[in-house]
């Protein structure tokens, strides 16, 4: 049994997206069919778009879904038709990070996010009976309907406008989590953040939640620095203008206690180090090939470095708390979205990449 659902698809390395009408199997028995209400528009899809994780071709993208759960497998329990869901990443479930509730660094967690198909190998998509990878981050939801696992549709309150929340799924959770579940900042402490995209922006929101005092916000593009003081960073540095290292130690007195990259550019992480108090602490949230030369002695007064992969986050436990915040004013992570129809993707992602958009959210 098969649904047509129109999707957008990227049918060879660095192509851009279409819009086609894609044949979508039925859930399996762990499975949910969501009819998709926004879906975020992430780095990582233009990164595996662009070829950087070797996932396959033709493929769905989107992994930052929201909408309603249409119809469940036999054996679902957590949801039913009707209930609002955010989708999120997968996990194996089996592996020993998995088992003692750190799934973020599931050892299956790349084949099972980028492998273009289900755990099993199999794949949920065709046209015209030729296969279609899908199962990208167990959603594929720059599409009408996606088919997620039981495990990575996150349900949540049906009092929050349903389109706002698929960010929650990724973006949102990487920045936020990175904050609020590893680095823990204590209420009084400094924070500084270095990139202010979509992640970058909500690990400042998150560094209000925590009761950071001093939040400094790290970018070249003076626009993004004007939005991060609007959204609670109390200073604002641009790297071009200044020297980096000397306003961090004079607006801290010394060194800064917590640090958040998100450029995964070795030179600025190489700064971030030189930046840090004896004791403090900087999380690596993007993924990248550089090499970071650092002296033992450096580390050795307390200082640590750490990677951070989905902010550490159980979607099931975190998402709820996230949209909690957001309800009584604290979270305030929807001034970063700007809606596009889903048929405008190629727009989206321009706007993106340019800098013009902070998140950019897709509705079907
Ligand atoms: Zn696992
Ligand atoms: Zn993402």
């Amino acid at each position: 049994m098969e649904m047509k659902i129109r999707a957008a698809v990227v049918r060879a390395k660095t192509d851009p997206f279409v819009m086609e009408e894609i044949d979508l199997e039925e859930p399996r028995d762990d499975e949910v069919l969501v009819r998709i209400a926004g879906t975020g528009l992430c780095h990582t899809d233009l990164a595996v778009r662009d070829g950087h994780t070797g996932s396959p071709f033709p493929i769905v993208l989107g992994h930052e879904g929201s909408g309603i759960v249409e119809r469940v497998g036999a054996r679902v329990r957590k949801v039913k038709p009707g209930d609002h869901v955010v989708l999120s990443y997968v996990a194996c479930r089996a592996c020993a990070p998995c088992k003692r509730g750190e799934q973020s660094i599931c050892l299956e967690s790349f084949p099972g996010n980028f492998g273009g198909a289900r755990f099993d190998g199999s794949l949920t998509m065709k046209k015209n009976g030729q296969p279609v990878h899908g199962s990208f981050f167990g959603q594929s939801s720059f599409a009408t309907y996606a088919l997620a696992y039981e495990q990575n549709a996150v349900p949540v309150p049906d009092d929050v406008p349903i389109e706002i929340l698929g960010p929650l799924g990724c973006g949102v959770q990487t920045g936020a989590g990175g904050v609020i579940n590893t680095l823990r900042p204590r209420p009084g402490s400094s924070l500084v953040v270095f990139g202010t995209g979509g992640v970058g922006m909500s690990a400042i929101l998150a560094g209000r939640v925590c009761g950071c005092t001093t939040i400094i916000a790290v970018d070249v593009k003076r626009a993004r620095l004007e939005t991060a003081l609007a959204l609670g960073a109390t200073h604002a540095i641009n790297p071009s203008e200044t020297d980096l290292i000397d306003a961090i130690k004079e607006i801290t007195r010394g060194g800064v206690e917590y640090a958040i990259d998100t450029t995964g550019n070795g030179k600025i992480i190489r700064q971030a180090v030189d930046a840090l108090a004896v004791g403090g602490k900087c999380g690596l949230i993007a993924s990248s090939e550089e090499e970071i030369h650092i002296g033992a002695g450096e580390l050795l007064p307390g200082r640590s470095l750490v990677g951070i992969i989905e902010g550490s986050a159980i979607p099931d436990i975190f998402i709820p708390q996230m949209i909690e915040l957001y309800k009584q004013g604290r979270f305030p992570f929807d001034r970063m979205i700007t809606f596009y129809d889903l048929d405008r993707i190629n727009e989206a992602v321009a706007d993106s990449e340019s800098g013009k958009t902070l998140k950019p959210v897709l509705k079907p």
